[in-house]
């Protein structure tokens, strides 16, 4: 479903993704774990266009994912993203910002995109909030109100980029809930966090990516319980028992 071949990215002469190989199957969850810097959030970029690549190939479904191409906004609307800070329109209701994509950019019908969001409202528990504004929400109710724009979108595949790290403790639990039963339902994520637990639990496969580099990648209960390079282990040991 999603592809990576060699994929070269740098910021200059500031090299940050240093040959990526890695493939995502349909309907499956992988997690991608590394420390801060190592470059998870520009790979995840570089999937949906947000980000060029200067070698190497991403492809979804088969489709090469370009930049700088004329397609580019189309590939857009088949990956969503949901970013760690929510990035909700802030003058528009939990109902108004799950509608926006579907109007302005699908073309949707305003009643379907309406009733749609209102499902899709309900489907992340958030029946009883679809009028209010996100200043109003919790950082959990926000989060999973990006969850649900996203999906209004119908992309084929979800991008989160640590969807929990922004959150409170206690709202941690109900975006991860939400992100649970997406995987039951077969949508395909790829996931930056640093929920190992969440991890262990939900993902197929992991990627550790260090330096710019895939060190190590392999089904979860392997990577997360048996990992075999030093730096995987010693992140995860960071990661499990931060102090
Ligand atoms: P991670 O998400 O794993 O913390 P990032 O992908 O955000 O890592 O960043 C990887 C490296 O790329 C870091 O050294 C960061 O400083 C650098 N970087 C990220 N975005 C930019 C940018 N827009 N311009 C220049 N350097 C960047
Ligand atoms: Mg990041």
């Amino acid at each position: 479903m999603i592809t990576f071949e060699n994929v070269h990215k740098a910021y200059g002469s500031h090299e940050v993704l240093k040959g990526i190989d890695a493939e995502i199957g349909k309907g499956k969850v992988v997690c991608l774990i590394g420390p801060s810097g190592s470059g998870k959030s520009t790979l995840l970029r570089c999937v949906n266009g947000l980000e060029t690549y200067q070698q190497g190939r991403i492809a979804i479904n088969g489709e090469l994912v370009d930049a700088t191409s004329s397609t580019i906004h189309a590939i857009r609307t088949r990956v969503s993203m949901v970013f760690q800070r929510f990035n909700l329109f802030p003058h528009r209701t939990a109902l108004e910002n799950v509608m926006e994509g579907p109007i302005h950019v699908l073309r949707e019908d305003r009643q379907v995109a309406r009733q749609r969001a209102e499902d899709l409202l309900t489907r992340v528990g958030l029946a009883e909030k679809i009028d209010a504004y996100p200043a109003s929400l919790s950082g959990g109710q926000q989060q999973r109100v990006a969850i649900a724009r996203a999906l209004a979108m119908r992309p084929e595949a979800i991008l989160f980029d640590e969807p929990t790290s922004a959150l409170d403790p206690e709202m941690v639990g109900e975006v991860l809930q939400v992100m649970r039963s997406l995987a039951e339902e077969h949508m395909t994520m790829l996931v930056v966090t640093h929920e190992i637990q969440f991890a262990r639990e939900v993902a197929d496969n992991v990627l550790f990516l260090d330096g710019g580099r895939i060190v190590e990648q392999g089904p979860a209960a392997e990577v997360l319980r048996n990992p075999q390079h030093e730096r995987t282990q010693d992140f995860l040991r960071r990661v499990t028992h931060p102090v």
